[in-house]
């Protein structure tokens, strides 16, 4: 990877980012920290060189190997909920992909946690966190089905790839308290809420539709 521009100009300018920010303040996203991890972190450099004119529409892009990065107003969204829901001091993400999420997160949480089953994703990721100098953020090659127990119980988890079924792991993976953020069906997919209380009960709500790449097993 030849060392992107990190500032950006013309389509990939910080005046560019602050119009997205402007997009997703339209399109109900409140929490300012959020808006401004937004406004702050350069997307273009998450993407290859040939999208990075397209990388502040409010659109998902293609970052290969069949997965996508999603449009900003999921990440946005995503992220407010955890923040808003309770603390974030330990955060895990399921599905790093090209990164943009977990470096979203980094601005946000405490220590971030991202874990994918693609090594070659993931290597391109942890080049752009090292880039923006994300020292908060960990990451591991990992099945997401089994969450990451070693680093865990976390305040949070989101997963950016959709199971049809809660993966019961991350469920026991978090803190009292805790709250795992998911998309979770086939076609049609719902982003879903699971909360823990102190006492290990969960409760469930849905958020609003979404549309994920599946979770996939084991890694590769
Ligand atoms: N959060 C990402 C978007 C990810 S797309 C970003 O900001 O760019 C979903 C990612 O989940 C893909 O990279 C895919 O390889 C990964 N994924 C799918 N199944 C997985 C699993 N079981 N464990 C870990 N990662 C998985």
């Amino acid at each position: 990877m030849s060392t992107p521009d990190l500032v950006g100009s013309g389509m990939t300018s910080p005046r560019t980012r602050l119009r997205l920010v402007e997009r997703l303040r339209e399109q109900g996203i409140q929490n300012e920290a959020v808006l401004a991890a937004i406004a702050e972190v350069p997307r273009h450099i998450f993407v290859d060189e040939a999208l990075s004119s397209r990388a502040y529409e409010d659109t998902a892009l293609p970052i290969g190997l069949g997965q996508t990065l999603s449009q900003p107003y999921i990440v946005a969204r995503m992220t407010e909920i955890i923040v808003d829901s309770g603390p974030v001091d330990r955060v895990l993400e399921v599905g790093t992909g090209s990164g943009y999420q977990a470096a979203i997160l980094s601005r946000v949480c405490g220590t971030v946690v991202s874990i994918e089953r693609i090594g070659a994703l993931l290597d391109k990721a942890r080049e752009r966190l090292r880039l923006l100098n994300a020292r908060n953020v960990v990451t591991r090659r990992a099945d997401g089905h089994g969450g990451l127990a070693a680093r865990g119980p976390f305040n949070a988890i989101v997963v950016t790839a959709a199971p049809r079924t809660v993966p019961e792991a991350l469920v026991e993976q978090l803190a009292p308290g805790g709250r795992l953020l998911l998309p979770l069906g086939g076609e049609a997919q719902q982003l879903t809420l699971v909360t823990r209380d102190a006492d290990g009960e969960t409760t469930t709500s849905q958020v609003e539709s979404a549309n994920f790449v599946p979770l996939l097993p084991g890694v590769n």
